[in-house]
């Protein structure tokens, strides 16, 4: 300690003030401006301690990330901190990189990395002031019990496979940093490679972080999670964190992880930012599911930093799927991440086989094709489920007037407005965009014509029209509006799972995860509408989808079947699919990416501006277009940089806001870093003349 004292004399009381030192510290606060911000102290105060700070007329939690020597602003300017919050240890040197690599790389004030990737009760100051504050959130968790957990019957380790063995034991004896792309086909038991790499990690006395896309809606991974490792760790030392949990369960998760506790974490995409002091092994399941990537805020995509926090740590990481994200695939087939295969399923069941359904000359029937209805038959008088997949939810995506063509249309989007609906309930027109809903009008609102009509299909009506063509099945539905209720998810798919349903209608829902011990037939509805979405990843996504929805059939059962309804069917990637070849598929669209141009041989950025008017929103980015040629002093590396045109997004209007983007790419990733880093400071300025709200995105997934 370097605090200067002053010698007393043993009579002189009262005690003469001291002559204290100041310390000065560099605070990152949850502000949209760029910090850090300098305060002083009398005592000094590691960095990575929280602590409160007066700013402008508010009082914020902040951290510190600096102890400079000297201050960089006049002393004269400079607040003391109000207070230092001692109740959590200071954050880890890697903790502390791992947020500024992330500010730095997706181009966002540190502040508003940090502050967010904390549970809520840890960055409210009025968790630590006022009545109700006595001892801080962390204490008042502590005198709280913790819920106890339930009772979990331990489930034995399977027994691997050749190859599963291979890959568990060259992961597990892996210490150095690398990264392994565990690719294995849907049914091979990746997720037990995974727990027999954890073990062994756990077992060194180090921790796990299991990501997974979405642990809402698979309570199931949970609980073989829980049943797997019952016998080898304490039901605390697995945490659980995702969006879906209070505020206080976040907290407890996130402190059992910071203090070690935890020997393996299971979350979703925010867990990759949890403190994780003895941190052994990542692994990434469904690495190329596009849930890892943040859609608002701080857009990370946590597959992408949990590789470079292994990097940090100098640990191993897995990247798991079925389909691999195309940028993973290249990396392996570069020889940078280490390729593992799962070639065989675990149960010696064969995959399903797959069928193209030419609908260019058939006579469909409600949308189904004859085959699709003799197959449902057959599968049906075998006493086998049937599952038929419709990536579209609601009755009718619009409603339509047969005499004058009108449409119906959201007042607020430049999108239709979808027809819902529901047993008992009144139809409604309600818009996916913006969330406006509308009565259906009994009459056309042009021509007063009385002759409305569905128009396409959803989930709601093919589920009608199955109950018409089979009256005596048992049907049931699984999407966003069925489930909204809590818990009725899980009723629907324990519903599927005793056999008491013999055809399900589902979305993109039922394509995760689940196994369904009885399902033979898979029938896909409408797959061509996301061959020609405008987006290039389209047809990686549409392969992968329904690579996984396919996997769902016949994990149990010989002769599955999948059926896929097309008028392309000479696509590539129909064709790859009816072969299982996931790998002619990834060279096929390498190939066509490194003829245009695209991730992952180049590197993309994405500036989205919204305004009233759409005039404004191109305004601000021509203006942030021309910026590089009118400060070229400034911005040396454009030549190898493109700046396109900006355009207005398919779904101009949202919510009566219009909104245009500006796509950015370069050869080089820090040439493009460099850019940005420069590019990003001059539009704050730009947008308040333009009166714009903009975005930034780095590595976007949806262009
Ligand atoms: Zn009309
Ligand atoms: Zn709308």
């Amino acid at each position: 300690m370097n605090i200067e004292r002053v010698e007393t004399h043993p009579a002189a009381s009262p005690v003469l003030p001291a002559k204290v030192r100041t310390y000065w510290l560099s605070v990152a606060v949850d502000v949209p401006v760029n910090g850090p911000f300098e305060y002083s102290s009398s005592e000094p105060v590691p960095i990575g301690l929280r602590v409160i700070v007066p700013f402008g007329r508010r009082k914020l939690v902040g951290v510190v990330v600096g102890a400079p020597e000297q201050p960089s602003i006049d002393e004269a300017y400079i607040k003391p901190v109000e207070a230092v919050l001692d109740d959590l240890p200071p954050f880890s040197g890697h903790w502390l990189r791992l947020a500024r690599f992330a500010a730095q790389y997706y181009q966002r004030p540190l502040g508003e990395v940090i502050l967010p990737a904390l549970p809520a009760p840890l960055r409210k100051i009025s968790a630590y002031q006022g009545k109700r504050s006595a001892g801080g959130p962390v204490e008042r968790l502590a005198r709280r019990k913790a819920p106890a957990l339930a009772q979990v019957e331990p489930a034995p380790a399977l027994q691997l496979n050749e190859q599963q063995a291979e890959a568990a034991n060259t992961i597990a004896q892996t210490q150095g940093f690398k990264v392994f792309l565990l690719h294995g086909v849907t049914g091979s038991g990746k997720t037990e490679v995974y727990l027999h790499a954890a073990q062994q990690c756990m077992a060194r006395g180090k921790q796990v972080l299991f990501l997974v896309p979405e642990i809402n809606l698979t309570p199931q991974l949970e609980q073989s999670i829980r049943a797997r490792l019952a016998a080898v760790v304490a039901p605390e030392a697995i945490a659980v964190m995702h969006s879906g949990l209070s505020d206080s369960e976040r907290l407890r998760a996130w402190l059992n992880a910071q203090h070690g506790r935890a020997a393996i974490l299971l979350g979703t995409r925010l867990s990759v930012f949890a403190p994780l002091p003895n941190l052994g092994l990542i692994v990434v399941d469904e690495e190329h599911d596009s849930s890892y990537k943040q859609q608002d805020g701080l857009r990370y995509s946590a597959r992408d930093l949990a590789v470079w926090r292994a990097h940090d740590l100098d640990i191993p990481v897995v990247l798991g799927s079925a389909t691999p994200s195309l940028e993973s695939w290249y990396h392996a087939q570069r020889g940078h991440y280490k390729k593992l295969s799962l070639e065989q399923r675990a149960r010696q069941v064969a995959l399903p086989a797959v069928r193209l359904v030419d609908t260019r000359r058939l006579a469909l029937q409600q949308g189904f094709s004859p085959q699709l209805l003799e197959a449902i038959t057959q599968r049906l008088q075998a006493g086998e489920q049937s599952l038929v997949f419709l990536n579209r939810r609601g009755y009718a995506p619009a409603l339509t007037c047969s005499s004058c063509g009108w449409v119906s249309k959201c007042p607020r989007c430049t999108a239709y407005t979808v027809l819902h609906r529901q047993g008992g309930r009144r139809s409604n027109l309600q818009c996916h965009h913006c969330g406006f809903q509308a009565r259906v009008p009994h009459a056309c609102p042009d021509c007063g014509d009385q002759d409305m009509r569905p128009m396409g299909r959803g989930t709601q009506r093919v589920e009608e029209h199955l109950a018409e063509l089979f009256p005596t099945a048992r049907i049931a539905r699984i999407d966003a509006d069925s489930t909204r209720l809590k818990g009725s998810a899980a009723q629907l798919f324990a519903q599927v799972h005793a056999g008491e349903i013999d055809i399900l209608v589902g979305t993109q829902m039922v394509a995760k995860g689940h196994d369904f011990g009885r399902l033979g037939l898979v029938g896909v509805l409408n797959a061509d509408a996301m061959l020609f979405a405008q987006d290039f990843r389209a047809p990686e996504r549409l392969f992968a989808q329904l690579m996984q929805v396919s996997g769902r059939a016949g994990r149990h059962t010989q002769g599955a079947e999948v059926l896929i309804q097309t008028d392309y069917p000479e696509q590539a990637v129909y064709q790859a699919l009816v072969r299982h070849d996931y790998d002619g598929f990834a060279q096929y669209a390498l190939n066509e990416r490194e003829a245009i141009g695209l991730p992952p041989y180049t590197y993309q950025a994405l500036l989205t501006a919204e305004a009233r008017e759409l005039a404004s929103a191109s305004k601000f980015l021509q203006a942030a277009r021309s910026l590089p040629e009118q400060r070229a002093g400034e911005f040396s590396t454009t030549s190898l940089i493109t700046l396109y045109d900006p355009v207005p997004l398919r779904v101009l209007r949202v919510a009566n806001v219009e909104r245009a983007q500006l796509l950015i790419e370069s050869v080089s990733r820090p040439a493009l870093q460099g850019f940005l880093s420069k590019w990003v400071h001059a539009l704050p300025e730009l947008a308040r003349e333009a009166r714009v709200r903009w975005q930034l995105e780095v590595d976007p997934m949806e262009i």
